[in-house]
């Protein structure tokens, strides 16, 4: 699938008021949800990093299938979609530890955390895509941990807990060093995902299986 090609057109500017309607679509989606807002409280330090575009193969999934947003999540995941080809991909993993067909259909970036779009150091936002009948092995970290869930859905799986299948609206809490592992169905999934506590930066560890 061919990548999107950036649009002359847009300049330094346009990117930035893409970001901040990002930023603003995340903030109503946090305020709306107690459940996010007990987590952690919004932060007051947020400022603006320009950052260069990096983008993974997954992008071209993730804008063609997006998965189902609901009433609720469509503002935030249409927001997401306007400033994927702008956002600083990652794939962390190796192809070692999760397989290419879950390299090539799968992407995170930060929106606002210590690397983030937005920095800030009370807490790591980030957005996660994963397309259909993909497997994200158990792996854990020290950071806490709320997963929501912005259009698609998943099976969500963890030490210790039910075996919860959620879609848009829906959210998960981690606790620090709990394993937890996550996998798509029919439908890709995208997340908005929120640690706290510290070692904000630091990437998750895989289980050794
Ligand atoms: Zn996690």
């Amino acid at each position: 699938m061919p990548l999107p090609q950036p649009d002359p057109v847009i300049d330094d500017a346009d990117i930035r008021a893409l970001f901040d309607a990002t930023l603003a679509a995340a903030r109503a989606w946090h305020a709306a949800d107690p459940v996010q807002r007990n987590f952690v409280p919004w932060p007051d330090d947020l400022a603006y990093v320009p950052r260069p575009a990096s983008q993974v193969t997954g992008l071209a999934h993730l804008l063609s299938d997006p998965g189902e947003a609901s009433e609720a999540s469509l503002a935030l995941r249409d927001a997401l979609l306007a400033v994927a080809p702008f956002a600083e991909w990652r794939l962390t993993y190796t192809e070692d530890e999760v397989g290419k067909d879950f390299l090539d259909r799968f992407g995170w970036f930060e929106l606002a955390g210590p690397e983030g779009h937005f920095r800030t150091l009370q807490t790591r936002m980030t957005i996660g895509f994963w397309g259909a009948g993909l497997h994200y092995p158990w792996h854990d970290h020290i950071p806490e941990e709320l997963y929501t869930i912005v259009s698609g859905g998943g099976r969500f799986m963890a030490d210790g807990e039910e075996t919860r299948n959620l879609g848009p609206g829906g959210s998960r809490f981690h606790r620090s060093g709990q394993r937890h592992a996550l996998t798509t169905l029919e439908a890709p999934i995208l997340t908005f995902v929120y640690w706290r506590g510290d070692a904000l930066a630091d990437p998750p560890r895989m289980s050794v299986a």
